[in-house]
């Protein structure tokens, strides 16, 4: 007989982890004991060497699947503690937690698991068309969690005592819904109602012989618009076949361009119109259940009005027992967009709601359980045969990140995000918690949401910064709360604020998703941006020669005017024109190019005042942008030329349109010759007159938009290459071999791979961001990171 005292760290509570421990502890004849402590999971083990041994290897392999095992370690009891003081005890025990949980991680919402949809779908089950059905290895974590702790009383369960035959469920150490919080049935759980918007009651003929689930359906085929709670917030679900209703739910929305996500019941209904390869079922089908970004196969009978402009579709499978039920009795996709609304904490009586929805939707089905923490859905795709995170949200935060080496012993760090896709970091024990996805901060709901969730995040991890990590954009909501927390702290516990460059912390982001040590050499960071503060001006295209610690600005790309300020990002023709001002002047390109159907549409516009903002540099401010470099390529070619409606549409429609046969092609002009110049202050940048001359002809010839795009794509691709080639030797000799390309432009799959392939062609290790979004939604991770570097050098 020995005794073992074993140690595992990871997400190993709250997703049945002590269960499986149990279960594996009796067929391995094994007796003791497990608890939950602020550590993770100890447990005390008794058997036969081999026993002890089979019975490790056991948990290794069979761990939830919600949990992760970071490590597990383990030290011989003496035979002291086996002998005297403890007697060794004759079973195995579950015993109870004996202090918060602080230290360990919280599990992310999942998807209905394959028992509990089985479950619901059986007529001979006692959760039969339950819509709440879940259990220890499924359904909803951080939406319900509101404080630690991960009890039923700390959660939007609290109001619901279990029924007697859910709470010997609950107890019992071989049901899989043993310690399950969110456990529920018809007799003890929450319930959907279905509630007309206008208040009124539901007329007979809404509702003949069925339940409210079955008569959403059927009011979503009549062509209705029907707002449904979910797990992490609300949805709006129309018939995505029927042309007239997504344009009126666009109408009412006032969303008039931006793709709107499908839902469809199968991966088989999925293919009727998109290409679905092995990773993308995998992806759809993952515990996350992301929407996914798919090629368009064939558009068959779905409403143009989906996803204008686009070559993809976003859809999702069901995720919750409520989606499949509603989706058994449709047969062909919904769409399921999020309702914009954030829901209050104790939203019990959900008339308020009720309110904001009457103008957007007919019908309302809700339910009676709150939603603590709104969740949005995560938007992937697969590229290259590899899983990237485009909106990190709900099935991924607050998943752990791992430091990567040389961040260890860390103090706590709290890094505030960007502006818009916000989300907000805190690095603690090792380990960095990124938040779900925000939103808007200018959108005051939003705002209010993100304080919240700060507040939520510092009580479930009990958390107090000792370090704020800002962007250094003045006027970001997120950094002006950086030094209002920095501020109101005066005379308490001492905090240091950080204040961040933009793509530095793009750079850093994806350097800690690839695990890259803190002390390895320097590597050069490609940032592809819309706009950035550095140092007084504006970025968006930066080769930075970086590590966690600091950066150098080693090139850039050409700083242009930006007539009329924030207004050149809402309307993309003034970006080509600002272009044209700087690189031929405007009189030289009229003399050329006055016959082209662009110079009839500038003849429309008061250029006068524009060319004088420009020259003078009213309202104009210089910025190095490649996003509005695509802005202004976009408009150029007719492609969402007066107004782009939502951020980084002129891009997206551009890469759309792109030519494959294009961009295959031999022909010498198929690139568009970018060259390097240097900057009166002697920076290398990426000169564009030549790519606009080779363009500006294409277009007078009357070239294709889709031939264009392909040519300006390739060309841009050759001249980062070149630039990267340029930037890596320095007095004959390598100054990096590693290059990072992020920020929102490498969204761009086309740029991304075309870039990818040429770097490593000439022998770079390319880093790419993958679980992290290469858009704002990943900076705070990279603020934390560096603000942490910075700490440790200061100690
Ligand atoms: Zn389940
Ligand atoms: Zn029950
Ligand atoms: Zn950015």
């Amino acid at each position: 007989m020995s005794g073992r005292l074993i140690r595992i760290r990871g997400t190993v509570q709250g997703v049945g982890f002590r269960p499986t421990v149990y279960g594996e502890a009796l067929k391995h004849s094994i007796t003791g004991h497990i608890l939950n402590d602020g550590e993770g999971v100890l447990i005390k083990a008794f058997g036969a060497e081999a026993d002890l041994d089979a019975f490790i290897t056991a948990i290794k392999d069979n761990c939830p699947p919600l949990g992760q095992i970071d490590s597990i370690d383990w030290c011989n009891l003496s035979d002291i503690e086996l002998n005297c003081c403890d007697p060794v005890p004759d079973r195995f025990a579950i015993v109870e937690s004996v202090s918060s949980s602080a230290r360990t991680s919280i599990a992310a919402d999942a998807r209905t698991c394959p028992a509990c949809l089985e479950e619901t779908l059986s007529p001979n089950s006692r959760r039969y068309r339950y819509p709440f059905t879940n259990c220890t290895h499924c359904g909803p974590r951080l939406s319900i969690i509101s404080g630690i702790p991960y009890d039923r009383p700390n959660t939007s369960m609290a109001p619901f005592a279990l029924c007697s035959d859910c709470l010997k469920e609950y107890k019992d150490p071989l049901d899989r819904r043993f310690h399950a919080q969110p456990n529920a049935c018809y007799v003890c759980g929450p319930v959907v109602e279905l509630v007309r918007t206008d208040g009124l009651r539901l007329s007979r003929a809404e509702r003949p012989q069925s339940d409210d689930v079955d008569i959403a359906a059927s009011l979503i085929l009549k062509g209705q618009i029907v707002a449904i709670k979910g797990i992490g917030g609300f949805h709006i679900a129309c018939d995505a076949t029927n042309a007239p209703v997504v344009a009126l739910l666009r109408e009412r929305k006032k969303r008039f361009a931006k793709p709107f996500a499908l839902m469809a019941k199968s991966i088989e209904m999925i293919e009727r119109y998109c290409h679905v390869s092995e990773e993308e079922k995998a992806l759809l089908s993952s515990a996350a259940a992301p929407v996914v970004l798919l090629d368009i196969k064939a558009p068959g009978n779905i409403a143009s009005g989906i996803a204008p402009g686009q070559n993809t579709l976003g859809f999702m499978l069901p995720y919750t027992p409520l989606h499949h039920l509603l989706l058994s009795a449709i047969n062909q996709p919904i769409v399921l967009t999020s309702a914009n609304l954030a829901d209050e904490p104790q939203c019990t009586d959900n008339d308020d709601t009720l309110r904001r929805l009457a103008g957007l939707a007919d019908f309302v089905l809700l339910h009676n359980r709150a939603i603590v923490n709104r969740i949005d859905d995560s938007v992937a795709r697969v590229v290259q045969g590899q899983t990237v995170v485009v909106r990190r949200a709900r099935g991924y935060a607050p998943a752990p990140i791992s430091l990567p080496p040389g961040f260890e012993g860390m103090g706590q760090v709290l890094a505030l995000g960007g502006e818009l896709k916000n989300t907000f970091c805190l690095v603690k024990d090792d380990k960095a918690i990124l938040s779900q996805h925000m939103g808007d901060l200018e959108d005051a709901a939003t705002y209010i949401d993100y304080l919240k969730n700060i507040d939520l995040y510092r009580r479930l991890f009990q958390f107090e910064p000792t370090i704020i990590a800002i962007d250094q954009h003045p006027e970001y909501l997120s950094a002006k709360l950086g030094r209002q927390m920095l501020e109101e702290s005066k005379g308490a516990k001492p905090i240091t604020l950080e204040s961040v460059q933009h793509h530095h912390a793009h750079v850093a982001a994806c350097l800690a998703e690839h695990n890259y040590p803190i002390s390895a050499a320097k590597i050069l960071g490609v940032a592809l941006d819309g706009l950035g503060y550095g140092e007084g001006q504006l970025w968006g295209g930066e080769f930075l020669f970086c590590d966690y610690y600091g950066y150098e600005r080693l090139a850039t790309f050409k700083p242009i005017s930006m007539p009329g300020g924030s207004m050149a990002m809402r309307e993309p023709w003034r970006n080509s024109f600002a272009h044209f001002v700087s690189a031929m002047g405007w009189n030289s390109y009229l003399a050329d190019y006055e016959k082209i159907e662009l110079t009839e549409f500038f003849k429309t516009k008061n250029l006068a005042t524009f060319e004088s903002m420009i020259t003078n540099g009213i309202n104009s401010p210089l910025a190095s942008s490649c996003g509005r470099l695509f802005d202004a390529v976009a408009a150029a070619i007719g492609i969402c030329r007066e107004v782009a409606s939502y951020e980084g549409q002129a891009a997206i429609e551009l890469e759309a349109i792109a030519s494959n046969e294009e961009l295959c092609s031999n022909e010498q002009n198929a690139v568009y010759p970018f060259a390097i110049s240097n900057l009166d202050s002697g920076l290398p940048y990426l000169e564009p007159a030549g790519m606009w001359q080779a363009l500006l002809g294409d277009l007078a010839r009357q070239v294709s938009a889709p031939v264009i795009s392909a040519r300006f794509h390739r060309g841009l691709a050759v001249a980062v290459a070149n630039m990267v080639k340029k930037l890596s030797i320095v007095d004959s000799s390598p100054r990096f071999d590693t290059v990072v390309l992020t920020g929102g432009v490498f969204q761009n799959r086309l740029l991304l791979q075309l870039t990818r392939d040429l770097l490593q062609v000439h022998g770079f290790t390319v880093l790419t961001p993958a679980r992290i979004p290469a858009n704002d939604g990943g900076i705070a991770l990279g603020q934390a990171l560096i603000a942490s570097a910075n700490s440790l050098e200061r100690k």
